[in-house]
């Protein structure tokens, strides 16, 4: 997969490139991210890509020359072309697991009061937001589309850390996690896991997953197809807790 993100702040993003398990992506050629410079595609003496709004407002906007000049340097036929915006359809797993599957992304962050909307309204496939919050720009909301989109690329987590068990990977939250010590502070990890006994421990992780899903986010039992095990196993937890 590539990914080119097209800011006026490069160098909030170059850091990101480099660190962690994206740093060890990058290196390992599972994903090739460019930063660009959209000011570099300014054609203004001084450098400007930015004016006062039509219609009088606060602050500036993007102008939209620079912006389209930059998505045209990188763009091909297979790409998409997203805009980080507090406009856009608010992001989740289905959505990061989806443009996993993209070859080319093209990420577009705004900054000051946004861009100009001829861009949105023509070359932009896709807006999306990070949450019903305004930030002051559109690269925070970047670097956290590309993590939740690369650490579910192919060979870039190791099997230990798969992330099939995570949270709303299948649109469940994950079990209670433990590590040493088995008693801390008097409190201790439950029995079943140390038990050794497998499946045991396995139907105590899918009880533990409905009941914290259940508890705080009862959102998204509403919207999960159980099957007709797991609805049984909430039964008995709904019950429990009456
Ligand atoms: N005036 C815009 C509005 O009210 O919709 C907000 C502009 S915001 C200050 C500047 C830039 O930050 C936006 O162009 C966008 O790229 C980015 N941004 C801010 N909040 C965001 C969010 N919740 N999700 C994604 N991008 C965001």
């Amino acid at each position: 997969m590539k990914i080119d993100v097209l800011s006026l702040f490069p160098e909030f993003i170059d850091g990101f490139i480099n660190w962690s398990m994206i740093g060890k992506a990058v290196n390992g050629k599972k994903v090739e991210i460019s930063n660009i410079n959209i000011r570099d595609f300014s054609e203004n003496k001084h450098n400007k890509v930015d004016g006062y709004p039509f219609g009088g407002g606060p602050g500036m906007v993007m102008a939209p020359g620079p912006i389209l000049r930059a998505i045209n340097s990188v763009k091909t036929s297979n790409s998409k072309v997203i805009y980080l915006s507090p406009q856009g359809s608010i992001l989740n797993q289905r959505k990061s697991k989806e443009l996993s599957k993209e070859d080319h992304i093209i990420l577009l962050c705004g900054h000051y009061e946004g861009i100009d909307n001829r861009i949105i309204e023509n070359y932009i496939d896709e807006e999306i937001s990070i949450g019903d919050f305004v930030l002051t720009g559109g690269e925070l909301p970047a670097m956290v589309l590309m993590d939740s989109i690369i650490r579910l690329l192919p060979g870039v987590l190791s099997s230990e850390e798969s992330f099939k068990d995570e949270s709303h990977y299948n649109g469940l939250l994950e079990h209670p996690q433990y590590t040493r010590p088995r008693e801390f502070e008097g409190f201790r990890v439950p029995d079943v896991l140390l038990s050794g006994d497998h499946k045991k421990i396995e139907e105590w992780k899918k009880e533990k997953s409905l009941k914290t899903t259940l508890t705080k986010r009862p959102d998204l039992i509403e919207k999960e197809t159980l099957n007709k095990k797991e609805k049984e196993i909430l039964k008995n937890i709904k019950n429990s807790l009456k």
